[in-house]
């Protein structure tokens, strides 16, 4: 792939690359697995004249569980996440949402705190972020913070991180066990962008469903958390109605747009019945 004139700058921390930003002002791009980046330079969708590659950072790599949340680095892989052993049910939802991330080559090097820097409106992991209340860490001059997933996204492509911030790991809670998860998406191709996803957690005691988390990909320009459809399913018994109650809740909470290939009306509807298989799924796991 031929890049316009450019110059690779390589960060040996999380704390380099915040410096070699910080050089380098608005001109720079902080390059992480490349899948989405080299192609915007590429294609002139995005300028910049120094790339900060974070792929030597040693203390962004790897995967950590500690007090009930599971820690994803900077520079874990889709791979990684798809390949994921933990003995918790949110494993199980992050490896079937995976299989839909793009396809193996991209998932080979793209990673799971890049999308959600990127945040594309498709992003699998963007709506899982949203249902699941994942914290971003994110480091830049004046030191570390972290956002919360429903401050985080802005519009497509736009998060609360600031340009000279370095987006460090992002944290999602266990779900514990019994929780039931399910994950469904419309695509036109295996490895095209979803046009529509739904991905959700549950919990049920003594028959009745006690706690419903739900995320949307491409159902606005930001991921959608259906809060309706949440409270909808909780103190059912997770009944098909309940369900269809609940994914008709999440329909009408996006707020979708029109593509060639794929109206909003037909997106919202897509959204309902994707909400409906993945909870039915989820709902079959936790019973
Ligand atoms: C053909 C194709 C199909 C795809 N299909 C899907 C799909 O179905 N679902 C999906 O979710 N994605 C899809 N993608 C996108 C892919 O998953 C990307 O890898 C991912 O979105 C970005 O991750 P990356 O590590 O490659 O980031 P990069 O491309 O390196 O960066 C993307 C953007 O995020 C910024 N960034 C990245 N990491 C950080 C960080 N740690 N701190 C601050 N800023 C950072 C970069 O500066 C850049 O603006 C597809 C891509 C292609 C080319």
């Amino acid at each position: 792939m031929k890049l316009p004139p450019i110059s690779y700058r390589r960060a040996g921390s999380a704390d380099e690359a915040v410096a070699l930003l910080a050089e380098s002002g608005d001109d720079a791009a902080v390059l992480a697995g490349g899948q989405s980046l080299l192609l915007e330079l590429r294609y002139g969708d995005v300028r910049r004249g120094v790339l900060v590659d974070l792929a030597g950072a040693a203390d962004l790599a790897g995967l950590a569980v500690a007090d009930g949340e599971l820690r994803l680095g900077a520079l874990v892989r889709h791979a990684a996440v798809e390949r994921l052993e933990l003995d918790d049910p949110l494993a199980r939802l992050l490896r079937r949402a995976a299989a839909y991330v793009a396809h193996p080559p991209i998932r080979a090097r793209g990673t799971f705190a890049g999308s959600l820097a990127w945040a594309h409106p498709a992003a699998e992991w963007c709506a899982l972020a949203r249902a699941l209340d994942a914290r971003m860490t994110v480091r830049g001059p004046a030191g570390e913070r972290e956002v919360a997933a429903e401050d985080w996204f802005r519009g497509p492509h736009r998060t609360q991180r600031a340009p000279d911030e370095v987006l460090t790991a992002v944290t999602l809670p266990l779900l514990g066990a019994g929780a039931g998860v399910g994950f469904a998406e419309l695509r036109r191709t295996s490895g095209s962008f979803a046009l529509a996803a739904a991905g959700c957690a549950v919990h049920v005691a003594a028959g009745r469903v006690t706690r419903a988390r739900i995320g949307l990909a491409n159902a606005a320009g930001v991921p959608v958390r259906a809060a309706e459809a949440e409270a909808a399913l909780v103190g059912s018994d997770g009944s098909p109605d309940a369900v269809r109650a609940a994914a008709d809740a999440a329909a009408a909470a996006a707020d979708p747009a029109s593509e060639p290939h794929c109206s909003a009306e037909y997106r919202r509807h897509a959204l309902g019945v994707l909400t409906a298989r993945a909870l039915t799924e989820a709902l079959g796991e936790a019973a």
